[in-house]
């Protein structure tokens, strides 16, 4: 037959077989909310019939600017559902991009956390699209002048909405990449790619998500659509856990020991905390349900993978992906040809970025575009395929991301193994060329965050006057923890060529970070791009 796959499917779905599962919000006074997925289909269809009330018409676009709570999983469903589109906003953004963003996808209707008024309020009168503004109580009362009161609005539509039946390639999620340089640029998702993505995702070798599992998404639904755990929950009954506001360790390792979480995604950040906090009281928090912890965003330092399987017996699945790729593009895991392999090869190859998921093919390309060798040395452009990689960008931006053979340019360098493992080595942007040599900054930070005393390292590149661009260490050391920077490079030594070793190390309070919680090197380049040249 010729069957659709669009996201409707998992409506009835979730509410047919998965009905009394539970989908869990904390909010911002910490409370908890349970709903059920029938609760969540039920408001689904409520949430279509008040939006069809406004006026949404299909291919309208509606948007949200919500932590992960159970409403803003409606949204995803409802608005891609009756034909829409949902454009999910990064709280974390400035108010002028926020504003820039909101224009570009030319945003109808914008469902908004009551404790987030106060930015949306920075850049609304700048977005004329906007035709109505729907408040989630999530912090108290909605004062109509807000908006309409998101809870009352849906309990006042009826809870069965006729789901139309759409087209597969029907657009069905807006996501923004997070540049950090230049404007960003819109990628859209339709039913069909996400679909596909969900059921490789779920499948046992990706991350392998299942009824059994309780999911637990920290990394934030404006973040290239939570990396599809939401979508992986709904599509195999899988209980979900939504953090809301609350993402410092204390507080996640709280919400997993009580919700009994097995499976949970968020950026090292997130993770370098968590364990932090587990080592400095290992028995204070009952872990003992977690199956995996999804690292992605950007590079699961080897020490933190290695830290919580030696000390806490819990499992790290390393993931790669981009906006572009819905995410996923590459997992990590062992193979069978490395069962007997010592502890150290194993390691190597869960830190390292892994190999393509199913439907993703990967390359890596030269300078003038030509293959390179999968020898695990050769460090060349990443490139990908697939059906949930972006063929384009909104409004036709970005051309030169995209090859004329059809594959999509990561703009990561990364050296590519025999067995297809992928390890990231740098942003092309974040490359340090020193005198015409290429030096991996994410080796030397994973390599420094292995030191005892270290939190948290990027490396970046200074200015040389004679080898154009030189490593600098920017370091945050532990808590009531010494390191100095002859011992910093004492550590390196020996595991890298002397030339790669950083020429100095910095110490500072904390590493600037991008909107989605990753090291924001040009803002490094800016500060200390010159400490050399002095
Ligand atoms: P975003 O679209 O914001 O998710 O950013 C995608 C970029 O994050 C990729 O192009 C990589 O540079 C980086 N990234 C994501 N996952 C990883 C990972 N596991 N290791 C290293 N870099 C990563």
């Amino acid at each position: 037959m010729q069957f659709p796959l669009t996201l409707t499917h998992f409506l009835s779905r979730a509410r047919d077989f998965f009905g009394t599962t539970e989908v869990v919000s904390r909010r911002p006074d910490k409370s908890l909310h349970r709903h059920t997925w029938r609760d969540v289909v039920d408001r689904t269809a409520r949430l279509a019939n008040a939006l069809t009330k406004l006026g949404v018409r299909p291919g309208a676009r509606v948007a949200t600017l919500c932590w992960n709570h159970t409403a803003h999983l409606e949204a995803w469903l409802a608005a891609p559902c009756m034909g829409a589109v949902v454009h999910t906003l990064n709280l974390r953004l400035h108010p002028n991009e926020l504003a820039y963003i909101a224009r570009h996808a030319e945003d109808d209707v914008i469902i908004v956390d009551r404790s987030l008024l106060p930015l949306f309020h920075k850049f609304k009168d700048q977005v004329p699209s906007l035709r109505h503004v729907l408040v989630v109580p999530d912090d108290g009362e909605v004062d109509p002048v807000n908006g309409l009161d998101y809870e009352k609005t849906i309990a006042a539509a009826s809870a069965e909405f006729a789901w139309p039946e759409l087209p597969e390639n029907q657009a069905a999620m807006i996501c923004y990449t997070s540049g950090t340089t230049g404007n960003p640029k819109g990628v859209l998702y339709s039913h069909r790619s996400i679909v596909l993505h969900t059921l490789v995702s779920c499948m046992r070798d990706t991350l392998g998500v299942g009824e059994a599992d309780t999911v637990l998404p920290v990394v934030p639904m404006f973040h290239a659509a939570a990396w599809g755990l939401p979508f992986d929950a709904i599509a195999t009954g899988a209980k979900l856990v939504f953090p809301g506001p609350h993402l410092d360790p204390g507080s996640l390792l709280e919400l997993m020991a009580k919700e009994r979480v097995t499976v949970a995604g968020g950026v090292p950040t997130i993770w370098l905390g968590i364990l932090a906090m587990l080592d400095a009281d290992p028995k204070k928090f009952d872990l003992s349900a977690i199956r995996a912890m999804v690292i992605g965003g950007s590079a699961a330092p080897a020490s933190l993978i290695d830290g919580f399987k030696k000390r806490h017996d819990l499992s790290v699945q390393h993931a790669w992906g981009m906006t572009e790729t819905s995410p996923l593009g590459t997992v990590s895991r062992t193979k069978r040809a490395q069962a007997d392999a010592s502890p150290e090869v194993k390691l190597a190859a869960l830190a390292s970025q892994g190999y393509a998921c199913a439907f993703v093919e990967q390359r890596h390309v030269g300078e003038n575009g030509q293959r390179l060798p999968w020898d695990g040395e050769t460090m060349g452009e990443l490139e990908v395929r697939g059906p949930w990689v972006a063929q384009s960008y909104l409004g036709g931006e970005g051309v030169d991301r995209f090859t004329a053979d059809g594959w999509f340019k990561t703009g990561d360098v990364a050296t590519i193994d025999r067995e297809g493992f992928v390890r990231i080595t740098d942003r092309s942007k974040d490359v340090i060329k020193s005198g015409g040599e290429w030096i991996s900054s994410v080796a030397l930070e994973n390599a420094l965050m292995s030191h005892p005393a270290v939190l948290e390292a990027a490396v970046f590149a200074g200015r040389h006057p004679k080898w154009d661009e030189r490593p600098l260490a920017a370091i945050v050391l532990k808590p009531n923890q010494q390191a100095t920077a002859e011992q910093l490079r004492a550590h390196l030594e020996g595991q890298f060529a002397k030339f790669w070793l950083p020429d100095d190390f910095l110490f500072v309070t904390a590493i600037p970070r991008t909107s989605t919680g990753k090291f924001l090197k040009s803002k490094l380049r800016a500060d200390y791009g010159d400490h050399l040249m002095k």
